[in-house]
């Protein structure tokens, strides 16, 4: 019997919504092509619809819709809050100093990274064994008065949740700014900004239903950040560029979707993901459950094969029709456990055998069964190919 494919992979990318396409086509031909930044009717009329989805995109996590300033996505959001806060805080005298998680996205290392570049510091906050932030590491790095704070909502390999209240208030005591990556948490687990003390804060559209190459960085609290484009004023020039009229219209809309359906989704992707973990745990030996110890996320689960190759793993999936993914990356010609595993502490062995399924919109409890029936004989084809080539 041929099965259609099963898709576990929405944490990498997700479907665009119907509604959304619906909603993004006018824009994509016919009248509505004008320049937002025109005076005359052709701008006004998408200039109304770019201010429409700010205010969406606003009131979907809890801001004013004067704090929303999109971006290219997610990568570019993370890069502004980074780099942007630093710079900002070079031209006002203070140390560039970027106090970021170890199992932050490679969007924000990178820029920390760069931060060192350009001759400031960079400081790695560590994680416990759960792959939550160490408190105590926090308090340390808010001493040294960083210009930005940046830790996840919640983790993309992982699904761990931060203690991120706890973290924007330390922050606010210390004076220090705070930036969460809000691109996995945003429509799976609630989040008001509202209720959060949070300074910048990064959406994507692609995670939820919308379309690739759009995003927004929410910058509140009046935050002062240095660009990182020049040219035009748009958008009171913190992101100058015209503005990306039919990805900001997807995004207001998958924003507005998401948080119409966050209740019931949490609930519903929760059940798939707990059924999907007890059945791996009970039909697979010596399997683990990544951050088990800590709150998740609901649509991400990452498991570790011990003795197993990621790598083979995924392959024997996809082969069965089933899409996820490793948390293993090549480096250097060598296959390496990802950043974010290695940081939880996890043995390397366990590692290089682990798998990320993450849930979505269109994922049935026939998915999850279809992912159990096959999984235990993927393993231990897996396990046999390392164990001849001498891996385990
Ligand atoms: N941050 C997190 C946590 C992500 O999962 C991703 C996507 O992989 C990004 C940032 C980057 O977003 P984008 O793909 O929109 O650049």
């Amino acid at each position: 019997m041929v099965h259609p494919a099963v898709y576990l992979d929405h944490a990498a990318t997700t479907p665009v919504r119907p509604e959304v396409r619906d909603a993004m086509l006018p824009f994509l031909g016919g009248e509505l092509f004008g320049n937002p930044s025109s005076s005359h009717r052709f701008g006004r009329a998408v200039r109304a619809a770019v201010e429409g989805a700010r205010r969406e995109l606003a009131e979907a996590v809890g801001v004013a819709p004067n704090e929303v300033i999109f971006t290219s996505g997610g990568t570019e959001a993370d890069n502004l809050a980074v780099l942007g806060a630093c710079l900002e805080a070079r031209e006002q005298g203070h140390p560039m100093i970027a106090a970021v998680g170890t199992t932050e996205h490679k969007a924000i290392l990178a820029a920390a990274h760069e931060v060192v570049h350009l001759g400031g510091r960079e400081i790695l906050l560590p994680v416990d064994d759960d792959g939550r932030l160490r408190l105590d590491a926090l308090e340390l790095a808010l001493a040294e008065r960083p210009a930005i704070v940046s830790v996840m909502w919640a983790n993309n390999e992982t699904g761990v949740l931060h203690p991120v209240a706890e973290i924007g208030a330390r922050c606010r005591t210390a004076g220090v700014r705070f930036h969460t990556d809000l691109v996995q948490a945003f429509g799976k687990v609630p989040v008001d900004l509202a209720e959060v003390r949070v300074d910048l804060a990064t959406v994507s559209a692609h995670k939820i239903g919308g379309p690739k190459g759009i995003g927004a960085l929410i910058v509140r609290n009046r935050t002062r950040l240095a660009p990182r484009q020049h040219g035009g004023g748009q958008q009171a020039g913190v992101r100058p560029g015209t503005e990306n009229v039919a990805g900001i219209v997807g995004l207001g809309r998958a924003a507005l979707l998401a948080a119409r359906d966050r209740a019931a989704e949490t609930v519903r992707l929760a059940a798939l993901r707990d059924e999907l973990e007890a059945r791996l745990l009970a039909s697979v030996t010596d399997l683990h459950v990544t951050g088990q110890g800590a709150p998740r996320a609901p649509h991400i689960l990452s498991v570790q094969a011990a003795g197993a190759d990621g790598e083979s793993l995924l392959h024997q999936l996809d082969l069965a029709g089933i899409a996820a993914s490793g948390g293993s990356a090549c480096a250097t010609g060598n296959v390496e456990p990802s950043h974010v595993l290695t940081a939880m502490g996890i043995p390397r062995e366990r590692a290089l055998g682990a798998v990320r399924f993450s849930l979505g919109r269109e994922t049935t409890r026939s998915d999850i069964e279809r992912v159990t029936a096959i999984f235990g004989q993927a393993v231990e084809k897996s396990r046999r190919l390392a164990a001849a080539l001498g891996r385990a």
